[in-house]
């Protein structure tokens, strides 16, 4: 990454960890032998699989039979989501799902897939500050309720949604629970056991592993249909040859994280909150703020700048080589802008001026300076052509 290129969009997704890098290329280069093969070449890629699932599995205090390794966060949602509600349809009933409006599109669009074969979903509110209360899950659940389904960390916000609590009324009701973990790990401590949960989807390139791998743990005893059926990989979960350069990739991502996660969480939490602070200074104090100030991820802002259009802003940063990101827009074109911040009741005008900035293993001091003075200095110029913000400041 060139110097004068600032890098502010680690959830979208993180530059590769170099020694994860290295390995990834010894795998491929040295270790080419089908896992399933039983003669000398395989014999070694399957103990490089092995390595690779005690690794992911010891970042959530998992046991390694566990995990199952996926193409990433979108096939384990799938994964998760089809493979426990999937065998119901197809025996002619019609389970029900509990989702909050504020999970990624691959569990939305799981949703409205599994509805159209015949599922009942309820569609969880959020609060204003994004968080979920455990009352409100009690609350939806019915007899036929087979699953729910809850984001662990927010993409856009960062909100964490307490599963542990959650999980104590799924089990008492007997109802499974799945999290979506993608951007909660290695930002937070993950421990399978405390939070309670049945499934737990992780993906590799938000943990400086390369795009294309993942992970689904899933508790033993759990019942789940393959997705994929072919020759039986993954213990008959997910059949098809093993990526096993990602694989490896994403144990030595999680052994990495098992050992520097805390000082790592701490080191960009302060720097997030610094320059948290020191934007709303800069900005005259008129920038809102969304999300729970405390229950969140140590390196997410989620923003708006009021009177200027978020995909605007964006593009001038661009120009100032800075990289952040607008949330996800709609492509219906009639609700454009964040649905994550629609559900949490922000204002329309609010949710086109907002934007996503997220800190990472490389962000440095002086790159969050340089960041503030570039993005004060865009926003003021913005600012000076907005009719809007005219009229306000000199009304
Ligand atoms: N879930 C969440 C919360 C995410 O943020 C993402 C990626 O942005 C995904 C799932 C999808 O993961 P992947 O890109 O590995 O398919």
């Amino acid at each position: 990454m060139s110097a004068v290129e600032l890098y502010f969009d680690y959830n979208a997704t993180t530059p590769v960890d170099p020694e994860v890098l290295k390995v990834m290329a010894a795998v491929a280069r040295d270790t080419f032998g089908n896992p399933s093969s039983s003669h000398c070449f395989g014999r070694p890629a399957e103990a490089v699989a092995a390595t690779a699932r005690e690794q992911v599995a010891g970042l959530i205090k998992a046991e390694a039979q566990d995990i199952y390794f996926t193409s990433g966060g979108t096939e384990s949602d799938n994964l998760a989501l089809k493979g426990v509600v999937l065998p119901l349809l197809l025996k002619g009933e019609k389970p029900h799902i509990i989702v909050s409006q504020v999970e990624h599109p691959a569990i939305l669009k799981s949703c409205l897939f599994l509805e159209g074969c015949g599922a009942r979903i309820t569609w969880l509110e959020v609060a204003p500050d994004g968080t979920l209360a455990p009352e409100t899950v009690a609350a939806a659940i019915q007899n036929d309720t087979v699953l729910v389904s809850l984001m662990l960390a927010n993409n856009e916000t960062g909100v964490l949604f307490p599963l542990s609590e959650i999980s104590k009324i799924t089990r008492a009701r007997g109802v499974l629970l799945h999290t979506d973990a993608v951007q909660a790990l290695g930002k937070v401590e993950i421990d399978v056991g405390t939070l309670g949960v049945d499934l737990l989807s992780l993906s590799g390139h938000k943990v400086y592993a390369p795009k294309g791998v993942g992970a689904l743990w899933v508790r033993g005893g759990v019942a789940l249909e393959p997705l994929l059926h072919g020759g039986g990989q993954e213990n008959n979960r997910r059949s098809g040859t093993e990526n096993l350069p990602g694989m490896a990739a994403l144990g030595l991502a999680c052994e990495i994280l098992s050992a520097n996660m805390a000082a790592e969480g701490r080191r960009i939490a302060s720097l997030r909150d610094k320059l948290e602070s020191e934007l709303d200074k800069a900005l005259d104090r008129q920038l809102t703020f969304h999300g729970h100030r405390q229950c969140r991820v140590p390196n997410t802002i989620s923003l708006s700048v009021p009177y200027v259009d978020g995909e605007s802003l964006l593009a001038h940063l661009d120009l100032e080589n800075i990289a952040v990101s607008a949330g996800s827009a709609c492509s219906s074109g009639e609700h454009r802008g964040s649905p994550v911040l629609r559900a949490m009741g922000v204002d329309d005008e609010l949710i086109q001026g907002a934007l996503r900035i997220s800190l990472g293993r490389w962000t440095t001091q002086a790159e969050v300076d340089t960041f503030l003075e570039k993005f004060t200095t865009v926003v003021r110029r913005l600012w000076a052509i907005s009719p809007l913000y005219q009229k306000i400041s000199y009304s």
